[in-house]
């Protein structure tokens, strides 16, 4: 996937697509995600306004090489029937082709994962599932508002890791009021799980979400930050030691087999197509760079307003590919940021950072230290200061 090339940016980077499948079963009260309940809807409309979408896009965009991976998240699309999969993937194949080792990933929620419907999403081309655990607490998961519990997390993972090549899980922790107990019992379970994968996420409490207006009228008291800190520590302690260390700020793979090849593609700054309402994307042709954007609501997605795309600037693009290039635990090379930028990095605000433990610059890259990925958008910032 990781072509060399003279490009700074795009699909010499990689090539992805995302497809967002924007309901859920039910709204988990901390998501800030586009979604919205699935209820009883008629879903067909969606699929064909997303195969069109797929279809115009590739006119758009005609010289792109094949794909090096599709990713299905969402939303819930694991609510997706194996057809459909298929019929999507069918219009990706047909339009952009899919690279022979191409990565395909479902997201999945554990109440969705059965032994026939695996081996169906698998005879779809699926081949990497990431299973939304959350928790293996069965509290936590209540407080989380999630519609399974820990004993149900537990066997939709042994029954993929059964079926996919790579199976990924996502955790969330640092939740209020969680001990480093708890969380150290609860991690060694999900160790103990034996996934290739580990997604783990600090609880975020988004203002525009039940936890956040919780949290405005006092009735939700997020994790201090010093106690996000140690958790963080303990967590990159307890996965280095079970093989599984991190290899970007919350992504941890037992070896680079594992790693998702999707996110590198953001992180590396690749081009990925996106798909479905409000779905944001990174699209090059003819030496520019394009963010797009679907409509957000399925209604307006599927009345055919369009995908959107607004140029960015070179600085915009330099910008980019350094907050996103520094989020791998190898960083990013000094020189590309510089040339996409157009000028050089202050060497004396860099070494201010270097010189505090935020910030290491060996071999010519740009990588955060330990100390530096605990304030990741910090010091992301102040480096960004140093573009000048
Ligand atoms: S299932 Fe996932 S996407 Fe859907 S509401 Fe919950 S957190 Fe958000």
């Amino acid at each position: 996937m990781a072509r060399k090339s003279a490009t700074l940016v795009g699909p010499d980077y990689g090539f992805g697509a995302y497809i967002h499948w924007p309901y859920c079963t039910r709204i988990c009260p901390y998501c800030d995600f586009n979604v919205y309940a699935a209820k009883t809807r008629d879903t067909a409309p969606l699929l064909e306004a997303m195969g069109a979408s797929i279809v115009s896009s590739r006119r758009r965009f005609s010289d792109h090489p094949p794909l090096d991976t599709v990713f299905f998240g969402g939303g819930t699309p694991s609510l997706l029937a194996a057809s459909e999969i298929e019929g999507l993937l069918g219009a990706l194949a047909g339009s952009f082709g899919l690279a022979d080792d191409c990565e395909i990933t479902l997201e999945a929620n554990p109440n969705d994962i059965d032994a026939l419907k695996a081996r169906d999403w698998f005879a779809a081309g699926i081949n990497r599932v990431s299973i939304g655990v959350q928790s293996l607490d069965d509290r936590a998961l209540a407080f989380l508002g999630r519609d399974h519990d820990g004993a149900a997390a537990r066997r939709a993972t042994e029954l993929a890791l059964g079926v996919f090549r790579s199976v990924s899980i996502d955790m969330i922790y640092a939740r209020p009021d969680q001990t480093s107990a708890a969380w150290e019992a609860e991690l060694k379970a999900a160790l103990a799980l034996g996934a290739q994968h580990l997604s783990l996420y600090e609880l975020t409490i988004e203002a525009a979400t039940p936890f956040g207006k919780r949290a405005a009228r006092g009735e939700l008291a997020p994790l201090p930050d010093d106690a996000q800190a140690g958790l963080y520590e303990l967590t990159d302690e307890m996965t280095r030691a079970a093989g599984l260390p991190a290899y970007e700020i919350s992504n941890h793979a037992q070896d680079a087999s594992h790693r998702s090849v999707h996110n590198q593609i953001y992180w590396n700054s690749g081009d990925w197509l996106a798909i479905g309402p409000g779905a944001h994307g990174r699209m090059s042709a003819g030496g520019q760079r394009f963010a797009t954007l679907e409509p957000d609501k399925p209604i307006h997605f599927v009345k055919g307003g369009g995908m959107e795309t607004t140029e960015l600037t070179r600085e915009e693009t330099a910008h980019e590919l350094l907050a996103m290039g520094l989020r791998p635990v190898d960083g990013i090379e000094r020189g590309r940021i510089e040339d996409q930028f157009g000028g050089r990095l202050d060497d004396e605000r860099l070494s201010h950072l270097v010189e505090g433990g935020w910030l290491d610059l060996s071999g010519g890259w740009l990588s955060l230290t330990a100390r530096g990925r605990l304030l990741a958008d910090r010091v992301t910032l102040e480096i960004a200061g140093a573009l000048g």
